[in-house]
Formats: structure tokens, sequence, C-alpha cells
């Protein structure tokens, strides 16, 4: 099967009971029990519940794991996956992280006394040097924000599996229709699920899928003993949100890159970071792993004065932060996202005052363009 029939067909799109197109939102809290009955499939809706139980195997369906879980945003997806380490534990991560990520991983984390070292990913050998006697996982984003850089997934993987540590790669930008971590032998894939996978700017969601069924216990122990659970209605809007993917990704993928190849040609325009540009750092490590460039790219201009007017004048896109929804959404970087890193780490990241990062939506490109061309002139 394939992906855009596997989205519609797979298990999960017809209520049981009823017949139903549509998974019921089953707004319970608590279940009738059969004392005498062994096998009690729900008991109370923080360890399970059906309308959260169909988007989890959705999820793990589409992501090839065997097992799906709903949190109630990305960053409780990734702070339970956290959870799963102990006091005394050294992780790497990659060091232009998201930034909730970061904070979780160096402001909460590390009171735990959970070691977390930020490292440039795109140096495998810089990854290997790093690793100690009590390092247990590796942490990665491919491609990263704002500026895109490409980690090499199964190089990753191979140093991790010699070292026997867990790998973990957060999947928010490609979603599993261009990317399949799992496939790759990445033990969790973790996604905000507030971008791309519901696509409407309307929900706050987090997901994490496994292969390993031990590990699939593990997590599973931390939802239901952390608790930080998606809604029944928030669920639904995510099944919804995900009959989509392929269609919305597919149109925001190719005005993504007419954006960015008009973008490549404005007098204006400085570069342009785009995983689907030819010549761009790790392109070809991207399409290695991947179907597809997706549809955030980033660009600087020649002055931080054209920058801040682009942001003023830009019209048809959203000023914002978050991306991966119907609508167009430019963000400044600096003044947003990264605002609260020390100007030197900035810096040291590539993320200037003329750099402006773009989520492609779903209108015509033509019109895009037309409104970029006149918000730079
Ligand atoms: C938004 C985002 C997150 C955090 O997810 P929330 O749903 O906002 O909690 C994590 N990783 C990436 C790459 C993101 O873009």
């Amino acid at each position: 099967m394939r992906f855009g029939t596997a989205i519609i067909h797979n298990g999960n799109e017809i209520d049981k009971i009823t017949g139903a197109l549509s998974i019921p939102i089953y707004n319970a809290s608590t279940y009738d029990q059969d004392i005498d009955s062994t096998e009690v499939k729900y008991d109370y809706s923080r360890s399970g519940n059906p309308t959260r139980d169909a988007l989890e195997s959705t999820i793990a369906t589409l992501e090839r794991g065997t097992r799906g879980f709903a949190f109630s945003s990305g960053m409780a997806a990734i702070a339970s996956v956290f959870s799963l380490f102990s006091a005394g534990d050294h992780i790497l991560i990659t060091r232009d992280v998201y930034g909730g990520t970061f904070r979780a991983a160096t402001k909460l984390f590390n009171k735990y006394n959970i070691d977390f070292q930020l490292i440039d990913m795109t140096d495998l050998e810089n990854v290997r040097r790093n690793i100690k006697e009590n390092t247990k996982a590796i942490y990665i984003e491919t491609p990263s924000n704002p500026l895109l850089k490409i980690t090499d997934i199964s190089g990753i993987v191979a140093i991790a599996k010699e070292k026997g540590l867990i790998t973990i790669a957060d999947n928010t930008f490609m979603t599993p229709y261009l990317q399949r971590p799992l496939d790759l032998g990445v033990d969790i894939v973790v996604h905000s699920a507030t971008k791309f996978l519901n696509g409407h700017s309307d929900v706050i969601a987090g997901l994490a899928v496994v292969k390993d069924t031990n590990l699939a216990d593990q997590l599973y122990f931390v939802q239901n003993t952390f608790g930080a659970i998606l809604s029944p209605q928030d669920s639904w809007l995510l099944l919804r949100g995900i009959k989509t993917l392929k269609v919305r990704l597919d149109h925001q993928q190719n005005s993504a890159a007419a954006l960015s190849q008009w973008l490549k040609e404005h007098p204006l325009v400085e570069e342009v970071f785009y995983p689907g540009n030819f010549g761009f750092g790790g392109n070809e490590i991207h399409f290695s792993q991947s179907r597809g460039p997706g549809a955030v790219l980033s660009f600087t201009t020649k002055s931080t004065e054209t920058a801040l007017n682009f942001m003023r004048r830009i019209n048809f896109a959203a000023v914002g932060v978050s991306l991966g929804g119907v609508e167009t959404i430019v963000s400044y970087p600096v003044r947003m996202s990264h605002a609260s890193l020390p100007i030197e780490v900035r810096q040291d990241l590539g993320i200037t005052d003329n750099l402006i990062r773009v989520s492609v939506g779903l209108e015509d490109v033509e019109d895009l363009i037309e409104d970029f061309r006149n918000a730079l002139r």
C-alpha cells in the first residue's frame, strides 16, 4: 500500500460499532467494567481512549512502527521521551535543536542530572568523538530549524548501534510522508503534530512512535504515569488533518520549490536555505533519506532593513511562529523563535538579523510570488 492510500485505509477510518466514516469523539473519562472479565480494554481515559487509540494506531502505521503515543503537545511528547532516561545519563543532542527542546534539555532535565550535550550532528566524526562512558542516546532533527541543516540519519544510527545507544529523531518538518526514520533504524520518532500532521493551525499536539515492543512498554508507562495525554477532541481533529497530509504537502512542497527558485534570483536576496536547491549543503544526504525537500525554507536579505520591511509589508502570509498550516507563515527568528538565545549563540548558529523563515501554505504560488515581490520592493 502506498502512502496516499495508507493515510485513508489504515484500519482506523471506520467506526467498528456503527460503520461511520469518522471515529467518534469518545468524551468519556471512565468506563463501565465487567467485574468478572480478565480482559478490560478501557478503564480510564488517561490510560486509554478509543479516539486517541485510533490516532495512535494511525501514526504507528504511517511511521511503520509498532506503537504510537499521542501527547498534549510536541513538547509533552519530547519531555515524556526524555523521561525514559535516568540521573547520570549523558545524551548528545543537535545544537540547532528546536528552542523548546533546548529549554527542556538544558533548564529542566538538567535538574534531574541528565546531562544533555549540544553538538554539531552534521559531522559524524564529531558525534563519535563526543560519546562517553555514560552516553545513552543521540537526539537529532533533520532538516533543522531555521537553516535546514541536514544530518545523516543512517550514519548516526550506525554509530549508535555500534555503541549500544538509543536514537531519537524529531520528524516534525518532514512527516512520515517524506521521511521515515524508523525504516533507517532510528528507535524513537517524535513529532510536533501541531505542524504539518494536523496542518490547520488549530491544534497543539505531539506524537511519538517506536518499533521495539520493550521500548513501547517503557514509553506507555511514562505516558500513563506522567499523564500528558491528548484529549479525544484534539485526537479527532488530528485524525481528520492527517487524511489530507499528502495532498497538502504535495502542493506546499511544489510551491516552496517555486518560491525558493524565485527568491534565488531576486537581487535583494543574499542566500536561500532549502534542501531542494541544487548544491545546498547536505542536499545529497537529504535525498538519500527523504522523499522530498518539504515546505519550509529560509532566506537572508542583503540588508536588515530589507528583512524588516518585508515582514511589515507581507500580505498573504501570517507573521508569526509555527509552521505547517494551510496558510503561509513567515517568521523573523531573531525576534521570535530565537529571541531568547544570547547573541553570540545566535551568531554561531547563523541566525542573523536578515534571516526570514517561510512555511509555505496552500495559496496559489503565483499570488505568493507577487506578494513577496511587493514586500521585497
Ligand atoms: C513546534 C516544534 C516542537 C514543539 O511542539 P509543540 O507542539 O509546539 O509543543 C518540537 N519540534 C519541532 C521541530 C517543532 O517545530
